[in-house]
């Protein structure tokens, strides 16, 4: 049964009860290929907390201060046509046990990193699906999102169907901040993988001849490493001209997220 809630006059309230810390392995419902945990090339593998490959480096250093160091695997990866490399776009956070958030304290129930846990957490419970295009919706699990169902409508039971016919505007009423940290979130992401594919989508396979056999023995290197590699190995001029050009607006780019996530996460500091 579906039903349809309106909770847009209501203040999303998180309850800290650690549910999306715990159940963060989850099936990819874009069908691109990822890696699972064990390093090998699937397609709709389960997914961990995505994290982007530039605000890896961003962790990766707020870290050290808590003495921590995070596994990352290979999350999103463009795989080039002629060589037999691959650069990562994205990557996904380690997890515990199949389960949870290797940054999961069980015995607390708290998170060990929270002053500067990932964006995709800070912006939790509001995530897209492949059938709502870039509309955020809520995550039926979350607990605060359960009370702000039930505050409208005490007879819904958890894992039924809920549709909220209210517009995006109301949706960020109600999840202020986890809606700004988000929305800035994709449309930074759509901005930078228009500048890549634009500038090196022709380098790359298309996804229809990206199999496992094709690609498992692709060496992946990050984005600094492909740059690196491109300089020194790619010799044909247009191929060179469009790798300067992209590495250009890359390191723009990398920067300009840097400051904008910065200023983002210190105006919504909890
Ligand atoms: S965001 Fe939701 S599921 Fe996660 S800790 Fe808060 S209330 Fe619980
Ligand atoms: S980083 Fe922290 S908030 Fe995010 S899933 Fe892991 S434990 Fe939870």
């Amino acid at each position: 049964m579906m039903h349809s809630i309106d909770i847009s006059d209501q203040k999303f309230n998180c309850f800290k009860c650690g549910n999306c810390c715990y159940n963060i392995l989850r099936e990819q419902d874009t069908g691109e290929y990822g890696y699972n945990f064990q390093g090998e090339l699937l397609l709709n593998p389960r997914t961990s907390l995505i994290i982007l490959y530039n605000e890896k480096y961003e962790l990766e250093q707020n870290l050290l201060n808590y003495d921590l160091k995070a596994r990352f695997y290979p999350g999103m990866v463009f795989f080039m046509k002629d060589y037999p490399y691959g650069f990562i776009y994205s990557y996904q956070l380690g997890v515990k046990k199949k389960k949870y958030c290797m940054f999961y304290d069980l015995s607390k129930r708290e998170c060990k990193i929270y002053p500067i846990r990932p964006v995709i957490c800070r912006s939790y419970p509001l995530g897209c699906n492949a059938f709502e295009g870039l509309n955020l919706l809520p995550e039926a699990t979350c607990t605060g999102v359960i009370e702000m169902v039930h505050h409208v409508d005490s007879n819904v039971k958890e894992g039924e169907l809920v549709y909220y016919p209210f517009s995006q505007d109301q949706m960020a009423s109600a999840f202020p901040i986890e809606f700004f940290l988000r929305a800035n979130i994709i449309s930074f992401k759509i901005w930078e993988l228009k500048i890549i594919l634009d500038k090196l989508g022709s380098m790359f396979l298309e996804e229809k001849n990206v199999t496992p056999s094709r690609v498992n023995n692709y060496t992946l290197l990050n984005f600094h490493e492909f740059l690196g590699w491109a300089k020194d190995k790619i010799t044909e001029k247009h191929q060179r001209l469009k790798i300067q050009r992209f590495s250009q607006e890359f390191e723009f780019g990398k920067q300009h997220f840097a400051q904008q996530l910065a200023s983002l996460v210190k105006k919504h500091k909890d």
